[in-house]
């Protein structure tokens, strides 16, 4: 017998959904995710942001979660709790609690960009929320989660003082971005915003398309590039996007910087990046190439770095080739010992969920055996604390960053 449970939305029928053994004790240990495997009846999923109620094989209550649909599953754990309602108190909750979590950040003046919620992390899966300096930007990850909005918005409205807020639609059939007006409430921001992290200044907008132009996860990265490794380096970065490493390193004294990235729009965003910070791009340089073509470049002009930053995505097409981190990680930093002076430092960077930090240490490890290098590791990063994981959800901590010293 379906029950019902009354919550603000709707009268919402909540559908007892039965996983099996396995599943259940992971959700039973705090597993966040509804995997497509857990279900053994799928055709009970009809309407996302339809509420479950998950049991084990007794018929036993493990978990309330909703139904919403993304590459990494079927739905979210939002409470273990049976009598907790998914209402819009629930949401003031979670969001109290992440503020809560994120005090020092607020007030830092010198850093006025940072996550807010992070999904699963803060007890909702599907969603993030980012700071802008007085602006907020909801990513909504499934249809099931943006049915959620109204409750969701009213509860962050009353939680936070805000300018304005936006919104990214992440959830197309193929879990791509959905192009609309991302315009949500307050006042429209004029664009570029200058938000700052650690001091630096970086020009972003909430209005373009599926990116800011800053990925915030790397705050410690670019502090880490900018305080102790760019001192009179020459400086490469790999797939530089808007060249926020770039603009660190020269912001650290670096002697030159030289940022490449195949997309025709970096060019212009990393010279905006580089004058909001009061350097002259023309006294550095921005290439827009494959960075397989530039390997190839450097390695005839017989170029070399001190520094070489590699920040990937984890899957990229272009129209020579796939990429994908997963495959193509070592092939990528054999290329980069080749252009690395001895004694230089990589930075090797991959937001890939597909492995993790011992996988990477080990593509790490055969790259400088097969290149006949030696190498020390100096510092490992994962995500910052405002990117707050689970422990029972390590997938989530999905940012791997290592600094290597080659010998070559
Ligand atoms: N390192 C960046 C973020 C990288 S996002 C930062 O710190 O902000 C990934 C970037 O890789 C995108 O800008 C994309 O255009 C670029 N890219 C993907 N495949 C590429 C390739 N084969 N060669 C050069 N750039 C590539």
């Amino acid at each position: 017998m379906a029950s019902y449970l009354v919550n603000e939305r709707c009268l919402a029928k909540l559908i007892t959904l039965q996983l099996k053994k396995k599943y259940s004790d992971k959700i039973r240990k705090g597993y966040p995710l509804l995997e497509k495997e857990a279900v053994s009846v799928p055709e009970k999923l009809k309407d996302e942001g339809q509420l479950l109620q998950l049991v084990d094989e007794h018929h036993h209550y493990l978990a309330t979660a909703y139904y919403g649909n993304q590459n990494k599953g079927l739905g979210w754990v939002l409470t273990d709790c049976k009598e907790e309602k998914i209402d819009h108190a629930f949401f003031s909750r979670k969001f109290a609690a992440a503020i809560n979590l994120r005090k020092q950040l607020y007030q830092d003046e010198q850093t006025t960009a940072f996550r807010v919620f992070n999904g699963e992390g803060d007890g909702i899966g599907g969603i993030t929320i980012d700071y802008y300096d007085g602006f907020y930007m909801i990513q909504w990850y499934s249809k099931g989660i943006y049915s959620f909005r109204a409750d969701i918005l009213s509860a962050l409205k009353e939680t936070v003082h805000y300018i304005g807020i936006y919104e990214k639609k992440r959830f197309d059939s193929k879990g791509q971005y959905v192009e609309d007006d991302d315009f949500v409430a307050g006042e429209r921001g004029s664009f570029p915003l200058i938000v700052k992290e650690n001091g630096v200044n970086f020009a972003v907008y909430l209005n373009d398309g599926a990116m800011t132009g800053i990925f915030l996860d790397q705050r410690e990265v670019r502090k880490a590039i900018k305080e102790r490794y760019s001192a009179s380096a020459e400086v490469l970065n790999m797939f530089s996007y808007t060249g926020a490493f770039s603009v660190n390193a020269a912001l650290g004294g670096a002697r030159m910087t030289t940022s490449v990235d195949v997309a025709n729009r970096s060019r212009a965003k990393t010279e905006e990046q580089f004058n909001v910070n009061g350097i002259d791009p023309k006294t550095q340089q921005i290439v827009v190439d494959d960075v397989f073509q530039y390997f190839k470049y450097a390695a005839r002009k017989q170029r070399s770095f001190d520094l070489v930053i590699l920040d990937p995505p984890s899957f990229a097409k272009t129209k020579k080739r796939t990429f994908s981190a997963a495959k193509d990680y070592k092939e990528l930093l054999k290329e980069t010992i080749a252009i690395t002076k001895n004694e230089g430092v990589i930075v090797a960077s991959t937001n890939s969920s597909a492995f993790n930090m011992k996988h990477f240490k080990g593509f790490i490890q055969t790259a400088c055996k097969e290149m006949n290098a030696k190498y020390t590791i100096l510092e490992e990063y994962s995500l910052p604390s405002d990117f707050k994981h689970i422990r029972s959800f390590p997938e989530g901590n999905y940012l791997k960053v290592v600094f290597i010293r080659v010998n070559k």
